[in-house]
């Protein structure tokens, strides 16, 4: 029995990558100093993964910003503005990552977009016509001959062909056909020279055969697989994937020349029916993905000693344990949270603890399977071998008995929800006649999404107030004077909708969570978001309901400051739940549904207060639809949009309902978000070419659209001209009474000077265009 790991976390304990990273970017160390704390980094995990016994411990699943960048990085797919630069490598790298701005020039970044069914994001490469491409496997090799030096013998990762080709975008007129062979060369390439390094593998990661595949999609992955399976000579090819199980290329896959398959038994639904049914080869290797990479609760060893020996009985292969997909979705150790339970804490595991679990179960199992008899007698002995006190006993003693807490005054509310809980009336048409003479804005009007620069000095407030230096006094008026400031600036820069900033929140989730019962916080959980930012998940621990009013303060306290609309701004709860680690007991519609009850208190007292506007964030909303497009309705939607729906359905006609989603990527359940029956909707568009413009209008979109009019994830200053073209564009194709003018996001991440100038943009490209309509 062996075990594996898919990939870690290389953010470090204390995220020192992306202090380094961020520190690099201002220019405040050097290139190499980037390069040595990522050395250190690199060496710790390799490390640590060697002492706890991981015999398959992956290389390349390091990246200074992505893996996708990465690889077509090492293809040479770099379009030519960012070549035209003439930055050095790593620059250009950055470049493409982040844009890149200097006194004479100004280039935007690559596009980001949510890596499968998670909150990580890839950057979307993009192949132009005359891209030529090319290996530089300069990367790579470091990375192997690193682990060696450290007397590893690494198994190499790869994004593989077939999800390449799935998410790369072809911005000329060439596609697919056109660069099939070149990019095919390339992997041809990195074959040949891999085949004389100290490697275990060549892990070929295909999440993208977890969808539903056409048969074209199969034809695709045959010619590619045929042809660098042939060329493969002595390396050992594992073909990885995660995320879900393969159903539909499950029998065809087995009759290549794969030496080893790493399949996903935990989001895989099927995956065990499907070996189970057609089998596995014995002269392969199976890769079993057991142990979740995506959720932080401990493995339950019987479960999966369970699993293993079925498997032993279905197939003589051998096994390795695997984890499910990369731990890089997990946070990296438990040793951080030094304030967190002993009670809570045993029930978690993070990716060191899930190392431990790997190691556990390949020693389990080892002696579970000389048994080779039935489970319940091998563990039988198991507990005399080892005796009450050991791993076993204890594993199961987290088991027995409820985990969660329970609270029956939700239950109970939950039970009577009726099916009008969940229609807003009267119907949307006819609130937005009410609203537009009660809020009486001017036409297109300007708003930003919630928060505004979360600059050092709140944030060292907000720790200071956390670490008991300060009292709550000090601390709320501290809070109070930026959102003073912060009004001040929104009516200096004519802004119609004004929001109060969001400095109260380190998180748009946590905070929430922080708010409600049911929930649990860690210190130092980060998980890798994108590049160089880190999101810290809450941890759902019971059910879930709201303790008191949460934001009625801070919003009536900025509404009291203005003459203009405030906006109140919450997290709606399939974000919460997206964006939380979620409970394994019950199902995610009654973790919803309990979260949208606790919101829709906060909405009906933000309404009683005064406001008139509310704005219930599903940033997330997209994010965690099923892979499988025919589960897209029954496993996800159907519940989700009522949830939000549920949120909002108490309000008065001349309350008007925003929301707003990250990323604009829903041109095919546009119906499904229109179902919200929010009165207007902002979204990420300027990185993506406003295609979704053309599909809201086939659609017939109902709900008022406020598509981001520049990208908030670079530093880079909207000149008003771009943003009068790019508001033209969308007028284009949109009802003019129904376009709103805001930046793509929230404003958080971004510093005060640049904001300043871009929203003084945004604002003089909306009047512009009021006075040209
Ligand atoms: N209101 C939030 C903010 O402005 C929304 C953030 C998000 O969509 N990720 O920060
Ligand atoms: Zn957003």
């Amino acid at each position: 029995m062996n075990s594996a790991v898919i990939g870690f976390p290389r953010i470090g304990k204390n995220r020192e990558l992306k202090f380094a990273t961020e520190k690099y970017f201002r220019k405040e160390i050097s290139k190499e100093e980037l390069i040595i704390t990522a050395k250190e980094i690199r060496k710790e995990n390799l490390l640590c993964q060697k002492e706890t016994g991981i015999d398959y411990i992956s290389v390349n699943d390091f990246s200074f910003y992505d893996n996708f960048l990465d690889l077509a990085f090492s293809f040479n797919i770099i379009p030519e503005r960012y070549k035209k630069l003439s930055l050095n490598k790593m620059d250009t790298y950055f470049a493409m990552a982040r844009g890149f701005e200097d006194e004479t020039r100004s280039v935007k970044a690559l596009a980001m977009k949510k890596w499968f069914n998670t909150n990580y994001h890839y950057i979307v490469a993009e192949i132009e016509d005359d891209t030529c491409i090319s290996l530089d496997s300069e990367k790579y090799l470091e990375e192997i001959q690193f682990a060696n030096s450290l007397g590893i013998t690494p198994k190499f990762n790869l994004i593989g062909p077939y999800t390449f080709f799935k998410l790369v975008r072809f911005t000329g007129e060439k596609g697919l056909e056109s660069f099939y062979e070149p990019v095919l060369k390339a992997y041809l390439d990195l074959i040949e020279e891999l085949k004389s390094q100290d490697i275990s593998y060549l892990s070929l990661e295909e999440p993208a055969l977890v969808a539903d595949l056409t048969s074209e999609d199969k034809d695709l992955f045959e010619n590619i697989y045929t042809r660098l399976l042939a060329n493969k000579d002595k390396l050992k090819v594992l073909l990885q994937t995660y995320f879900g199980d393969v159903r539909d290329i499950y029998v065809d896959l087995l009759k290549y020349d794969f030496d080893a398959y790493g399949l996903d038994f935990v989001e895989g639904v099927k995956t065990f029916d499907y070996v189970k049914n057609y089998g596995f080869p014995k002269n392969k290797t199976l890769f079993a993905g057991i142990v979740n990479g995506k959720n932080i609760w401990k493995n339950n060893y019987k479960t999966s000693l369970e699993l293993i020996t079925n498997l032993h009985k279905i197939t003589e292969a051998k096994i390795v344990i695997n984890t499910s997909c990369s731990l890089l979705h997990v946070p990296l150790t438990l040793e951080s949270e030094t304030d967190l339970a002993f009670e809570y804490k045993r029930h978690f595991a993070f990716a060191y603890e899930k190392l431990k679990e790997l190691a556990e179960l390949k020693n389990l199992s080892e002696l579970v399977l000389k048994e080779n008899a039935d489970l319940d007698l091998a563990l039988t002995n198991l507990n005399s071998v080892l005796n009450k006190k050991d791993i076993f006993v204890y594993n199961q003693s987290l088991f027995n008995g409820r985990v969660n807490s329970v609270n029956p005054k939700v239950k109970e509310r939950l039970a009577n929800i009726k099916e009008e809980d969940f229609t807003r009336l009267p119907e949307f048409n006819e609130r937005a006649k009410i609203q537009r003479e009660v809020l009486n804005l001017p036409d297109f009007p300007t708003t930003t999404i919630g928060s505004f620069p979360q600059t050092k000095e709140v944030r060292e407030n907000r720790k200071l107030y956390r670490q008991g230096l300060i009292n709550e006094e000090t601390y709320k008026n501290f809070i109070k004077e930026k959102i003073k400031d912060c009004i001040k600036l929104q009516e200096e820069l004519d802004l119609d909708v004004l929001v109060h900033g969001e400095f109260e929140r380190n998180d748009m989730v946590e905070y929430f969570g922080e708010h409600l019962d049911g929930y649990i916080f860690t210190k130092n959980a980060w998980v890798q978001s994108y590049g160089s930012r880190c999101v810290k998940p809450p941890i759902i621990w019971g059910d879930v309901s709201r303790k008191e009013a949460i934001t009625v303060d801070w919003s009536s306290y900025s509404n009291s400051l203005t003459n203009r609309e405030v906006k109140g701004m919450l997290t709606g709860p399939v974000t919460i739940l997206n964006w939380s680690f979620p409970r394994e007991d019950i199902t995610k519609e009654e973790m919803t549904n309990q979260l949208a009850l606790a919101i829709r208190d906060e909405v009906l007292d933000l309404e009683a207060a005064g406001l008139k506007i509310i704005q219930i964030d599903e940033a997330a909303l997209r994010e965690k639809l099923p892979l499988r497009k025919s589960d897209w309705y029954s496993e996800y939607l159907d519940w989700a949009i009522k949830s939000f729906r549920l949120v909002t359905s108490g309000v008065k006609p001349e309350t008007q309902i925003h929301t707003h989603m990250c990323y604009s990527e829903f041109n095919d359940i546009i119906p499904a978000i229109d179902a919200m029956d929010a009165d207007v909707i902002s979204f990420e568009a300027s990185r993506s070419d406003l295609v979704i413009l053309d599909a809201l209008r086939k659609n017939n979109f109902k709900t008022a659209v406020g598509p981001g009019v520049y990208d908030i994830h670079s530093p880079r200053v909207p000149s008003t001209d771009e943003i009068f073209n790019a508001l033209k564009k969308m007028l284009s194709k949109l009802d003019s009474k129904k376009l709103w003018v805001n930046p793509d996001c929230g404003l958080k991440t971004r510093g005060e000077k640049e904001t300043v100038e871009s929203l003084r943009n945004l604002v003089a490209a909306a009047k512009l265009l009021r006075e040209t309509e």
